[in-house]
C-alpha cells in the first residue's frame, strides 16, 4: 500500500469520525420526528430547535426535578419503558416511573402552549361509539386503538366493560398537586373505566405500596402498539391512563442511552416525587 493511499484512507476515517460526530443523538432525532423541531448542535452541545419557542438542551448537567419535569430532552429517554406480559410493579416509593418524566416546552411547543391552542386543535376520537377529544396530532395513533380495540372486543366480549364508563381524555389541567401539566391536558391521554381502575393514592394502607391492577394484557397490548405508555407499569399506578408517547415505544430512539444503575430503595429523604392523578 503507497503511503498516499494510507494518506487518503486516514482522511475518510477521519472524515467518518467527523460525521459520526455530527450526527444529532438517536434520542434526539426520535423527538424532531415525533414532535416538534430540529436537532442543532452549537456550543458544543446538542439542542432540539423549535423556532420562535426557542431551544431544548439535549443534555444537561442536573437530573429531572422532583415533580418530574426533566430539565433536559435526554431525560426522557434514562428509564426504559418496557412492554410485554403485565407484572406487578414492585420498587421503592421513589423509584422513577418509566415516562412520568415530561418535558413540559417540548409538549406545548408541539401541542399547544395555552388552554386556547390546545382547544384550537383537538380532532374527535371515536371509541365504541363515543367521540372524544383528542389532539389532531394523536388522532390517528386513537383511531388505530379503535381498530384493535373492537377486534378484540369481537373475539372476547367480556373484556368490554373495561372500555365503558370512560374517565375522559383532554382536561387543560396541572398533575394534582405539581405544578407539571398533565398529559390530558394536551390531549393525548385518556383513563378508561375509572371503576375498575386502581390508583396508587387510593390505596390504603399506604406503606408499603401494594401494586394492583385489573386492566386485562390485551388492551394493554392494543394500546402499547400504537405508541400509548401504560399508567400500570409504574410504581406510582394509574391503572385506567394511557397516554401517547410514541418516543418510548420505539426501540431505535432509545439506542445510545445510557442507563444508570437502579438507585437503592429506602435511604432517599426526598419524599414521594410524583403526585397526583396524571
Ligand atoms: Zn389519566
Amino acid at each position: 500500500m503507497t503511503f498516499a493511499l494510507l494518506l487518503v484512507l486516514g482522511q475518510v476515517t477521519a472524515l467518518e469520525q467527523l460525521k459520526a460526530d455530527e450526527s444529532p443523538p438517536k434520542g434526539l432525532e426520535c423527538l424532531a420526528r415525533y414532535y416538534l423541531g430540529s436537532a442543532v448542535k452549537h456550543d458544543g452541545r446538542w439542542w432540539l430547535s423549535l423556532g420562535k419557542e426557542g431551544e431544548l438542551p439535549w443534555e444537561s448537567p442536573d437530573g429531572p426535578d422532583l415533580e418530574g419535569a426533566a430539565t433536559a430532552l435526554s431525560d426522557l429517554f434514562r428509564v426504559p419503558y418496557v412492554t410485554g406480559p403485565i407484572t406487578p410493579v414492585e420498587g421503592p416509593e421513589d423509584a422513577e416511573d418509566p415516562g412520568r418524566t415530561r418535558v413540559d416546552g417540548l409538549f406545548k411547543a408541539t401541542y399547544g402552549a395555552t388552554r386556547r391552542e390546545v382547544e384550537e386543535r383537538l380532532g374527535r376520537w371515536r371509541f365504541r361509539g363515543v367521540r372524544y377529544p383528542v389532539h389532531e396530532r394523536a388522532v390517528a395513533a386513537f383511531d388505530r386503538v379503535s381498530v384493535r380495540i373492537d377486534a378484540l372486543l369481537k373475539e372476547k366480549p367480556k373484556l368490554s366493560k373495561f372500555v365503558e364508563n370512560i374517565g375522559g381524555t383532554w382536561s387543560w389541567r396541572t398533575i394534582a398537586r405539581t405544578k407539571v401539566m398533565s398529559t390530558h391536558a394536551f390531549g393525548i391521554a385518556v383513563d378508561l373505566n375509572v371503576d375498575l381502575s386502581h390508583y396508587w393514592r387510593w390505596v390504603r394502607p399506604r406503606k408499603p405500596l401494594k401494586w394492583k391492577n385489573r386492566f386485562p394484557q390485551e388492551i394493554v397490548d392494543a394500546f402499547e402498539a400504537e405508541g400509548f405508555i401504560w399508567g400500570g407499569r409504574w410504581v406510582h399506578f394509574d391503572t385506567m391512563h394511557f397516554e401517547y408517547r410514541p418516543e418510548l415505544l420505539d426501540p431505535s430512539c432509545r439506542e445510545g442511552v445510557v442507563t444508570p444503575p437502579a438507585r437503592d430503595g429506602g435511604t432517599s429523604d426526598a419524599g414521594t416525587p410524583d403526585s397526583g392523578v396524571r
